[in-house]
């Protein structure tokens, strides 16, 4: 059996002992082992912060930019291989298993060409030069280099493949080195792509180096250059960002957490319009990918009183075709949770919901599952559930259950009205509208920003032309405020200022302009 260890100081490394065995979660077969990781977090920081972060830093932008997509390449040649794991350690279907691997190499591929358009420099330039006092002569400028410190990336279990790369890619494009952990239950995935990245030889030594199992005492090493980014649940988060030296030296700290992301029905749709096919395409897409373990799923499904009949009606007849099963077999819609606890999270989780909700779809999620032993297996059914009285209901605007689980709460078809029940999710990562009055559609993006990082308008016209709310892209900010984690990643060159750092320039004008003149992608400058 495959046993999964740490690559710190240039070398596979393991301590004595195992953390843990992995299972299939469709068979609860073992699929590999897991070893005990380094045994000197000291040596694998430093290296990477000096043997790492120096061979970074004495790259340009575009030479990054060059390595990032040649990683894209690497994980994109393996993508079978990679999807496979996947289905095996992850109760992925195909689908899933895409859904994750190529977001990693599209992500990859996506920073390596925004590298490359930063052309041959090894600083930013932010802004223009602008003048301080009366004095033409006295101008100020910001900058931003990389930080010389580490990266530390610590990931969730849903998306091994992307959680790793989307942060990598970043990181590394910035000019700093990564030590990244995977979620130890589905780390195969990530395992077998650090393997691939160091056969390549495409990275520097101590550019990327990665943890199994438990982080042992690698916190309490990072000091003031170093930034700590962090994918997972809020109470991990929030217990992270106030270890003692995390707070004592001000290691940047980056949160992407739970989140009770909305979909909110317009009552201008009519159920025969595209825009309404699009609402109902994206709830069940987010209830079933990923077997709702998608921190961008759709939880909280807001429909005008007047049209829930016709919603749960279309929701539980399509629910009801999906096949719960083997993620391997192509006649299974939906397959398994990721582990026995996310499996017992989510029946504790549902029966709260369940105390201020009826199940429309789903019962209380059991399930019969295809094509696995009896008894076996992390299985679940959908549960589509509605609140019994959208203003009381308290859980369904608290608790996250990280599974395929959402509940459809009424309201009156009023912006105003939706606004509020949708703010009281206390901050998300993205929720989506659906309707085609634009004033609607205004007032609901106006009310809602404030508390979201993303928010998808998803109107008749833009069926076809679109993907859901539930795919985050290298383009756009992921992240949200307050419940969310208050993190920002990604958003093309936004994602890039968590790890460098800007700096006030202030000076004679002419040296400024000399030293600090904005590049352009030919310049040799930096
Ligand atoms: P989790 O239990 O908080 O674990 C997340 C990561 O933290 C894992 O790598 C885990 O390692 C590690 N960890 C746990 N305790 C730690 C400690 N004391 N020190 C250092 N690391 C520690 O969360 P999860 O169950 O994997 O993920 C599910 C949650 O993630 C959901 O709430 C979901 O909403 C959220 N999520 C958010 C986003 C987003 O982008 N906002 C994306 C995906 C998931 P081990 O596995 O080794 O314990």
């Amino acid at each position: 059996m495959k046993t999964i260890r740490s690559y710190v100081g240039g070398a596979w490394v393991e301590a004595a002992g195992k953390a843990q065995t992995l299972v299939n979660p469709a068979t609860e077969e073992p699929v590999a082992e897991v070893a005990a990781g380094p045994n000197d977090w000291a040596r694998a920081v430093a290296h990477a912060r000096t043997r790492g972060g120096e061979a970074l830093r004495a790259l340009t932008f575009a030479e990054r930019g060059q390595l990032v997509k040649a990683l894209s390449k690497v994980v994109h040649a393996h993508r079978d291989e990679l999807i496979a794991l996947a289905i095996a350690n992850g109760g992925n279907t195909r689908g899933d298993a895409k859904f994750d691997i190529d977001g990693a190499a599209g992500t990859l591929a996506a920073y390596g060409e925004t590298g490359i358009a930063l052309g041959k420099v090894k600083f930013l330039v932010d802004g223009d030069a602008t003048q301080l006092t009366r004095s033409v002569r006295f101008v100020g400028q910001h900058i931003a280099l990389p930080r010389h410190g580490v990266a530390v990336h610590i990931n969730a279990f849903n998306f091994p493949a992307w959680g790793m790369m989307e942060k990598a890619a970043v990181a590394l494009l910035a000019g700093m080195p990564v030590i990244t952990k995977p979620a130890t239950s589905t780390a195969l995935v990530a395992h077998r792509m650090m393997e691939l990245v160091v056969e390549s030889k495409i990275l520097p030594d101590g550019a990327l180096s990665f943890i199994a199992g438990g982080v042992g005492d690698l916190l309490a090493h990072l000091e003031g250059q170093d930034v700590l980014a962090f994918t997972g649940s809020s109470d991990t988060g929030r217990m992270l960002r106030s270890q003692q030296n995390v707070v004592g030296s001000s290691v940047r700290v980056n949160i992407e957490a739970d989140s009770l992301n909305a979909a909110v029905l317009g009552r201008d749709l009519a159920r025969d319009s595209e825009g309404y096919s699009l609402f109902v395409a994206d709830v069940l897409r987010d209830m079933t990918q990923k077997t709702g373990q998608k921190c961008t799923a759709i939880r909280r499904v807001l429909v005008p009183q007047s049209m829930l009949d016709g919603v749960r009606e279309d929701l539980a007849e399509r629910l009801g075709a999906i096949k719960v099963g083997d993620p391997s077999r192509e006649d299974v819609g939906m397959g398994p949770v990721a582990t026995r606890k996310q499996l017992d999270d989510v029946r504790a989780g549902l029966a709260r919901l369940r105390e201020e909700a009826d199940s429309i779809f789903g019962g209380d999620g059991s399930v019969e599952a295809v094509g696995v032993p009896k008894g076996k297996g992390f299985f679940l059914s959908p549960v589509l559930l509605q609140v019994r009285d959208g203003k009381t209901a308290r859980h369904v605007h608290e608790h996250e259950v990280f599974g395929p689980v959402s509940s459809i709460i009424p309201y009156s078809g009023d912006a105003a009205d939706a606004v509020a029940i949708v703010a009281r999710g206390g901050g998300g990562l993205v929720s989506s509208i659906y309707s085609d009055d634009r004033a609607f559609l205004g007032e609901m993006a106006f009310g809602l920003a404030p508390y979201h990082g993303r928010l998808f308008l998803g109107s008749s016209k833009l069926a076809g032309h679109a993907v859901g709310p539930g795919t985050v892209l290298p383009q756009l900010v992921h992240g949200g405020p307050g419940r969310a984690g208050g993190g920002e990643e990604l958003g093309s060159l936004r994602g890039l200022a968590f790890y460098l750092q800007r700096t006030a320039i202030a000076g004679d004008k002419p040296i400024i302009e000399a030293l600090f003149r904005p590049h352009t992608s030919d310049d040799d400058a930096g």
